[in-house]
């Protein structure tokens, strides 16, 4: 059974004028299928091709000779986990449980939107910003390239991508202000809360 590009879970133009249809199209369409075609032929007719997504990923972290397995394999699983970070009329200050959470680890909801949009703006190259829990605590993290909080025991919650292919076409060298959207704008706490409640 071949990995597969899940399909956007909103229609292509419902994110606009935040993220455009012409970046879904390229980003979604372009380089997430790309991942999806390049990991299906790395792993084709050996042991990995029966693996679920996250085993191959955690299988092939750290292992030099499967390097392109990996960044493949783990930019799949990173992009399929930030579409779900977005949501039409998204962003905001969230409420419930997430929101408290925030309050009691960050100081305050702005201060958590500073840490994060710092995160994001000061990863050198491509990469993604994160907001995971780790030892019972809410954290933001920063990955490159293609590494994922999964190979850190960390538990994703929310993630912004923040190679260029994210923002280039909407915003090209503007990263702080899609960084700004994305906590304004387009941030979906429904599924950060959704991580929260299966992490446990
Ligand atoms: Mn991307």
């Amino acid at each position: 059974m071949a990995f597969e590009l899940p399909p956007l879970p909103f229609a292509p133009t419902a994110l606009e004028p935040h993220m455009s249809a012409r970046t879904l199209e390229f980003h979604h369409g372009k380089h997430h299928q790309t991942y999806v075609t390049n990991l299906n032929n790395l792993v084709k007719a050996t042991p990995l091709a029966m693996a679920t997504l996250e085993d191959v990923i955690l299988a092939t972290v750290n292992d030099e000779s499967k390097a392109g397995i990996f960044n493949n394999a783990a930019q799949v699983w990173n992009h399929s986990f930030f579409w779900k970070s977005l949501k039409p009329d998204g962003g905001g200050a969230p409420t419930g449980t997430i929101g408290a959470r925030i309050i009691s680890d960050f100081g305050s909801f702005d201060a958590f939107k500073d840490q994060f949009k710092q995160a994001g703006t000061t990863q050198f190259g491509s990469g993604w910003v994160w907001l995971v829990q780790e030892h019972g605590k809410f954290k933001i993290v920063k990955t490159a390239n293609a590494a994922t909080p999964l190979t850190q025991g960390q538990t994703p919650l929310l993630t912004c991508d923040v190679w260029e292919h994210a923002y280039y076409l909407d915003y090209q060298n503007r990263r702080p202000d899609f960084l700004q959207t994305f906590l304004d704008k387009l941030a979906n706490w429904d599924f950060a809360a959704a991580n929260l409640l299966k992490a446990g």
